[in-house]
């Protein structure tokens, strides 16, 4: 069975740059699916903007009706922090033996080793860095000794093996940031052509970033 993608976020709002790396991902990587998992209450960032109801709105509307696409709910249902690891935790134990991959930034690559039980994350996934044109792969230091050790650049690794790897894959470079979308928005500037429709009419009705 083909590995499943999981890209957690904010998603405050989800736009172009998120929703166009995953599927570069999805294809390049013969994923089954990817799920993106909004977070509930995410640890680095203090209050969101949106609510997470919002968040996972937004996200739902997104990706409806997207082939190998899916919204999953589950860091809303769990009460305390969004941790990454617990979110694998509770996807490795209905997957068995399937392979999962973790699709993260490049940014939140090298902020790994501030996440809650960083070092049990490649016990449950592998890690996959979408990573943009002209950032660098750190080559010393805890991520430099964890690429060494666990990166590969075979594809092949990430189906034969249900987690443990890490393997990074340049993406087409959009310039999107939620932040400057909420920025641009409380401007009174239009966010069209940043995001789906779906997701600006969303915005617009609930009027949450202005
Ligand atoms: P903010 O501006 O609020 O920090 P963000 O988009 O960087 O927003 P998240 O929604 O948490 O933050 O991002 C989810 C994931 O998407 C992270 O792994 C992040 O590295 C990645 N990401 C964010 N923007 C892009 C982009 N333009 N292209 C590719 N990946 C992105």
């Amino acid at each position: 069975m083909s590995p499943i993608g999981i890209f957690g976020g904010t998603f405050d709002p989800i736009h172009y740059g998120h929703l166009r790396s995953a599927f570069e991902v999805l294809q390049a990587l013969r994923l089954a699916e990817v799920r993106f998992v909004p977070s509930g209450d995410p640890p680095h960032r203090g209050n969101t903007f949106a609510s997470a109801e919002l968040r996972y709105r937004m996200v739902e509307a997104a990706v409806v009706g997207q082939a190998g696409f899916s919204v999953d709910n589950r860091e809303l249902r769990r009460d305390g922090p969004s941790y990454t690891v617990d979110t694998l935790e509770s996807y490795r134990k209905e997957h068995g033996a399937t392979s999962l991959c973790l699709i993260i930034g490049m940014d939140a690559f090298l902020g790994l080793t501030s996440w809650h039980r960083w070092g049990e994350i490649l016990n449950l996934a592998h890690i996959v860095i979408a990573y943009r044109p002209g950032w660098q792969l750190p080559d010393a230091g805890e991520l430099g000794d964890l690429l060494a050790e666990a990166g590969t650049n075979r594809i092949e690794d990430l189906h034969a093996e249900p987690a443990g790897r890490v393997f990074d894959h340049a993406v087409t470079q959009l310039e999107i940031a939620s932040t400057e979308i909420r920025n641009l928005i409380a401007a009174g500037r239009d966010p069209r052509f940043l995001m789906p429709d779906a997701v600006r009419d969303i915005i617009v009705e609930s009027d949450c970033y202005t």
